[in-house]
């Protein structure tokens, strides 16, 4: 088992074997995410990280073995997991066949050609209401480098040329899909420090900056210096 600690959240590959009748053997793999924001089990799937299960630290009571909790989470949703995983599968595939996503580029992303793009977040709005690219922008960021990862989301920064980097954050949205899956969103943020003015809505420091960290990202996005971003919690 491979372990990799980030500050206070703890990941840990796992492996579910389904045996349906006389079919064969399929292995699902994924990551357990254990993160003190988590109340329960969520399942998600990432376009880069494939199935996420996340889950409270295992100090939490309940979650110090939650082998058997997984387990049985993902056989009850043994149908959803294999079409989800599925449709990664395809979408990756179909990525690759078109060369990947470049700029104004074109990708196959839920058996439609879509035109590639990102729209920045508009200011002041809330998540719930910025821009939705979802896998669109991790398509096209491709090439980006993953610069900071924490509790809030992971920060990504794409190269672009003659312009500053075209910089997004990752984060889930707290909120399932008819389905019961949730989504990623990517919010856009600030390459460069050319931007308008932009304060902090409660103490006024200047957040006119490039974030370097996923949670000082989200933060800019609802006009928040980092100390004072709070984000209510989240069940
Ligand atoms: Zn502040």
């Amino acid at each position: 088992m491979h372990e990799a600690r980030t500050r206070s959240t703890t990941e840990v590959r796992g492996r579910l074997v389904l045996r349906n009748g006389n079919r064969e053997a399929t292995n699902i793999d994924y990551l357990v995410r254990r993160t003190p924001r988590a109340r329960g089990l969520r399942l998600t799937v990432d376009p880069r990280r494939g199935l996420v299960v996340t889950i409270p630290p295992a100090s939490r009571p309940g979650w110090k073995r939650p082998d058997d909790r997984i387990e049985g989470f993902l056989r009850e949703r043994e149908a959803w997991v294999v079409r989800h995983l599925g449709r990664l599968e395809r979408e990756r595939a179909a990525v690759a066949s078109l060369g990947g996503a470049a700029d104004g580029g074109r990708i196959h992303f839920r058996g439609e050609l879509h035109h590639v793009r990102v729209e920045p977040a508009s200011p002041g709005r809330r998540r719930s209401t910025v821009e939705r690219v979802g896998a669109e922008a991790y398509l096209r960021m491709s090439k980006a480098k993953l610069v900071a990862k924490d509790d809030y989301g992971e920060l990504w920064s794409a190269p672009r040329k003659g312009d500053s980097p075209l910089l997004l954050v990752k984060v889930v949205n707290s909120s399932p899909e008819p389905d019961g899956s949730f989504l990623d969103y990517y919010l856009r943020v600030p390459g460069t420090a050319q931007q308008p003015a932009r304060v902090c809505a409660t103490c006024g420091t200047n957040i006119a900056t490039v974030p370097t960290t996923a949670r000082a990202a989200v933060a800019w996005t609802f006009r928040a210096c980092e100390d004072h971003y709070r984000p209510r919690v989240q069940t």
